[in-house]
C-alpha cells in the first residue's frame, strides 16, 4: 500500500516498556519497580528528576555483560485525559510522545523509531478491511440494527464508517484482483 512504512519485524518479537507497567513509578505513587522479560533481561524502573528538572524515568537494565542492552533515562510528557493529567513516554530518538517503548539494537525506542508493526498490520489490505467491518457489525444487532441502549448518534456513526469500509473493501478488491481474471471477467 503505498505510503505505510514496509516494516517486516512485529512487535510481539521484541521486550516492551508498557505505560501500564510503571504507571505507579511515573506518578510518583511507587518509588520502584521491576520487571523481567521472558529473555532474562531485568530492567528496574525509578523516578528522576533530569537536569532541568524535567521528570524522567531511570531505566537500569540488567543484561549478560556482552549483550547489547543499555541503561536509560526516558522522559516524561504530561497528556491531559479525561479525568485530568497523566503522563506518557517520550521516545528518547523522536521525542513523539508515546505509549510503549521497544528495545530495538539495544535502546528504548518507539515503535516506529523501531520499526516495527503490529500484528494487524501482517494481514493484507483485504482481510484488514473485512476484520474492521466484522468489527463494527459487533457492536450493531442483526441485520445492522441500532441495539436498544445505542444513542443514535452513535448508530449513525457506526453506519457511516461501515458504509465507508464497504466501498474501501470493493475498491481493495478490484485492485487486487489479478488483471488476467479481470480481462477475463470483462470480455464478453
Ligand atoms: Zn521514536
Amino acid at each position: 500500500m503505498p505510503g505505510r512504512p514496509r516494516y517486516h519485524l512485529m512487535v510481539g518479537q521484541f521486550p516492551r516498556l508498557d505505560l501500564s507497567d510503571v504507571r505507579e513509578v511515573a506518578h510518583g505513587r511507587a518509588a520502584a519497580v521491576s520487571m523481567t522479560w521472558k529473555s532474562g533481561i531485568v530492567v528496574r524502573v525509578e523516578p528522576r528528576n533530569d537536569a532541568l528538572l524535567r521528570r524522567c524515568l531511570r531505566l537500569d537494565v540488567q543484561a549478560p555483560a556482552n549483550s547489547c542492552y543499555r541503561s536509560a533515562e526516558v522522559r516524561l510528557r504530561r497528556r491531559p485525559c479525561p479525568r485530568g493529567e497523566r503522563y506518557a513516554f517520550q521516545c528518547p530518538g523522536c521525542e513523539r510522545v508515546c505509549e510503549t517503548l521497544f528495545i530495538r539494537w539495544g535502546l528504548f525506542r518507539c515503535r516506529i523509531c523501531a520499526k516495527l508493526r503490529y500484528q494487524s498490520q501482517a494481514r493484507d489490505p483485504l482481510s484488514r478491511q473485512h476484520d474492521a467491518i466484522a468489527r463494527l457489525r459487533r457492536k450493531l444487532d442483526a441485520d445492522d440494527e441500532k441495539p436498544k441502549l445505542m444513542r443514535w448518534r452513535t448508530y449513525e456513526a457506526i453506519l457511516t464508517e461501515l458504509h465507508a469500509r464497504q466501498q474501501r473493501l470493493d475498491s481493495t478488491w478490484l485492485s487486487y484482483m489479478p488483471k488476467r481474471l479481470l480481462r477475463t471477467l470483462i470480455r464478453p
